[in-house]
């Protein structure tokens, strides 16, 4: 280090206040059951694994398609096939994970000072790259039951950031609403359908008579690449031209190329293994709405919000289910102390967490 270097002095302004975005806890020990992150519950069926071992190989020594070509083929081609909407390679961007795309929106957007909007609550990386951006924050609070109130409709911004299903609240929010805000708002509005499979809606028609609007899609949820950090936005090939120019050369790698171009070949397997996920959701949901004091929102998405009428009782059970190594995931925020996510496992993970559950409602509910 330079003898009279002041680091703070050096360091962006803004990084002065910035706190990074927390993820969950990701125990390093075997053991724990996590239901605190939205991981899928079931690894990649063996087929897909054989896929990933065998790109495992000498081309690793090459960099990888800069241009994800193969992969935006079968994403149009092949999963996207039956929904109706953009059918152009161009208007695909190849990123790694969700969170990469988000921050070349706003590394291609937004200067600091310009008007971000997103709702709270949603999914908490949205403020976090937003402050990293500089840029000046509209936070919307959603209605009561988590809906999106009718002032956002008169907001302005250059983008708007909705998440549906939305984390953590699960809900979905319609075609009709979200037509209307891509209508209203003078920037562009980005939907994050990160958990749209484990749901029955998604905007990706839209996208045929909405200019304004990126979808965001991810490997990491339904398809169980979470670790290889693959994600997709859709959007006007004008808007796709711009991202592309601002990623970085290599964004994601051959091997996560590979996995994700495995995991639409074997897409019917995978969506039908996610339908469990999807039933264990509503058994999960009614088992836990028997106890007092205790109400779980309707999800659309592969967890439940779990709602403890008297909010003193929400973090003894974070810590007692911690002492039984179950995580789930509490926010220390406004409005959220009442409430604790939790995703939703297999079968078996499920029967664990609700008999532990139980016992720890003996004590306090
Ligand atoms: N969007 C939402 C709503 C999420 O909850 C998450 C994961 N925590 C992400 C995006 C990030 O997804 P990815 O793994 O594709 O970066």
């Amino acid at each position: 280090m330079g003898k009279k270097m002041d680091l703070n002095e050096i360091l962006r302004k803004n990084l002065r206040t910035y706190s990074a975005y927390e993820p969950g806890e990701q125990p390093s020990e075997e053991g724990w059951l996590k239901l605190n992150t939205n991981e899928n519950p079931y690894p990649p069926i063996p087929e897909i694994l054989n896929d990933i071992k065998n790109a495992v190989n000498e081309k690793i020594r090459l960099y990888p398609d800069p241009t994800s070509f193969e992969l935006r083929k079968e994403i149009l081609n092949v999963l996207l096939r039956d929904k109706d909407t953009l059918t152009n390679r161009n208007s695909v961007f190849i990123g790694n994970g969700s969170d990469e795309i988000f921050d070349v929106i706003f590394k291609t957007f937004i200067d600091p000072g310009d008007e971000v909007v997103i709702f709270y609550p949603s999914y908490g990386f949205y403020k976090t790259i937003a402050s990293l951006y500089n840029a000046k924050i509209t936070e919307i609070r959603l209605t009561d039951d988590f809906s999106i109130p009718d002032s956002t409709f008169t907001a302005k911004g250059k983008l708007m950031f909705v998440n549906s299903p939305n984390n953590p609240n699960g809900k979905s929010y319609g075609n009709a609403t979200i037509l209307k805000l891509c209508g209203s708002f003078p920037g562009i509005v980005v939907v994050d359908e990160a958990y749209a499979d484990f749901s029955r809606q998604t905007c990706l028609s839209l996208l045929k008579k909405a200019k304004n609007l990126i979808i965001n899609r991810s490997f990491s949820k339904s398809f169980s690449l979470a670790s290889l950090r693959i994600g997709y936005a859709l959007a006007d090939s004008e808007i796709i031209k711009e991202l592309n120019r601002v990623k970085l050369p290599y964004n994601t790698n051959y091997i996560a190329q590979v996995a994700a171009i495995s995991s639409i070949k074997h897409r019917d397997k995978i969506f039908e293994r996610n339908k469990k996920i999807i039933e264990e959701r509503v058994r999960l949901t009614e088992e836990l709405n028997k106890f007092n004091g205790i109400s779980v929102l309707p999800s659309d998405a592969n967890f439940i919000f779990v709602k403890f009428e008297d909010k003193t009782k929400t973090l003894k059970f974070v810590w007692d289910l911690k002492e039984f190594k179950i995580l789930v995931r509490h926010f220390s925020k406004p409005g959220l102390y009442h409430y604790i996510r939790v995703t939703v496992g297999t079968k078996e993970d499920n029967n664990k967490f609700l008999a532990t559950f139980a016992k720890i409602a003996s004590k306090y509910l």
